[in-house]
């Protein structure tokens, strides 16, 4: 068996032109165009790289971003008042603050910072709570990004066992929440599926793992999961991106192509679909201010 690619940078492309026909169309009805306010303090080159393609989606699209690069050694009280003028600023309906951020700049208090409805990558504990009870604002990215790639390409989740390896706030736990919902009129993403969550304490991955009709790893481990920790058929999504010899490899070891039904790449799986869902909460974040 050779896997279906599961290609995100093909469906990316797609969902990107109906979201700048939607920008395109808030214009001609005389509404601001969408604006993302990206905030990155230091210079961790990956991070430069994340905020460059985040900011080039939004040029692809209409969404109006503006970059705000502070030094590496900036106080937190200066992080935190330049999220309180971006909260204060009407063309500003998204707020992103690249992490990691810096030792002495606490993660939890920048999170905070962020208000609610320009929180467009959904980490604030307020969008977090209304994940979890079922009524989502705003989808977090990643996790988004692998439902949407799945269901692009009719793998079914419903009733089916799914196997999340990795129990991040970011992708692994989000995650698992939106794959064990029900779907509902305000939570349409949810997908009915039966979940396990699998970390460095589960004894044998190997054979949680096999018990998988649809696999998701996100555990950031080069060559994690081999062949033999795939059941026959079964779609496998690699969130995973580990910089090895100077490229990025995914979770996925080479030979599970073989053996799985679909597969997707990285690069070029995840990663363009996670800018994408970034960009659709943007859009929706300018509805929910400026109708
Ligand atoms: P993280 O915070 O480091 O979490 C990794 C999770 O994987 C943890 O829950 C950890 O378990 C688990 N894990 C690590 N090694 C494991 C092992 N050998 N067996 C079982 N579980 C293991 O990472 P993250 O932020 O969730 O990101 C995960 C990966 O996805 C990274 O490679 C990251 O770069 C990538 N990523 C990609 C995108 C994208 O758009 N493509 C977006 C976000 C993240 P414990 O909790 O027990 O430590």
């Amino acid at each position: 068996m050779t896997a279906l690619r599961l290609d995100g940078k093909a469906l990316a492309a797609t969902m990107r032109l109906e979201i700048a026909a939607k920008v395109a169309a808030r214009t001609v009805a005389g509404l601001r165009p969408p604006g993302l306010a990206v905030v990155l303090v230091g210079d961790d080159p990956a991070s430069h790289a994340y905020v460059r393609n985040k900011q080039k989606g939004c040029a692809e699209v209409g969404i109006v971003s503006t970059r705000y690069h502070l030094p590496a050694t900036t106080p937190e009280a200066d992080v935190l008042r330049l999220i309180a003028d971006l909260n204060a600023d009407p063309t500003v309906h998204g707020i992103l603050v690249q992490l990691p951020l810096p030792g002495h700049v606490r993660e939890d208090a920048v999170t905070l910072a962020v208000g609610g409805r320009k929180d467009v990558d959904a980490f604030h504990p307020e969008n977090v709570g209304l994940l979890v009870a079922g009524r989502p604002r705003y989808y977090p990215c990643t996790p988004h990004g692998c439902i949407e790639l799945l269901r692009a390409n009719g793998v079914e989740l419903a009733g089916r066992e799914v196997v999340v390896v990795g129990r991040s706030n970011i992708v692994g736990k989000p995650l698992a929440v939106m794959l064990m919902q029900k779907p509902t009129a305000a939570n349409p993403a949810a997908a009915d599926a039966t979940v396990t969550v699998a970390h460095t304490r589960t004894p044998d991955l190997a054979a949680v793992c096999r018990r998988a009709d649809v696999l998701i790893t996100a555990a950031g481990r080069a060559g994690l999961i081999t062949p033999d920790m795939v059941k026959p058929g079964a779609a496998v999504v690699d969130v995973g991106t580990n910089p090895v010899g100077g490229r990025l490899v995914g979770d996925v070891a080479a030979g599970v192509e073989a053996v799985a039904g679909a597969l997707s790449p990285v690069p070029g799986g995840v990663g363009p679909m996670t800018i994408t869902m970034l960009l659709d909460n943007t859009l929706r974040a300018a509805h929910l201010t400026d109708g």
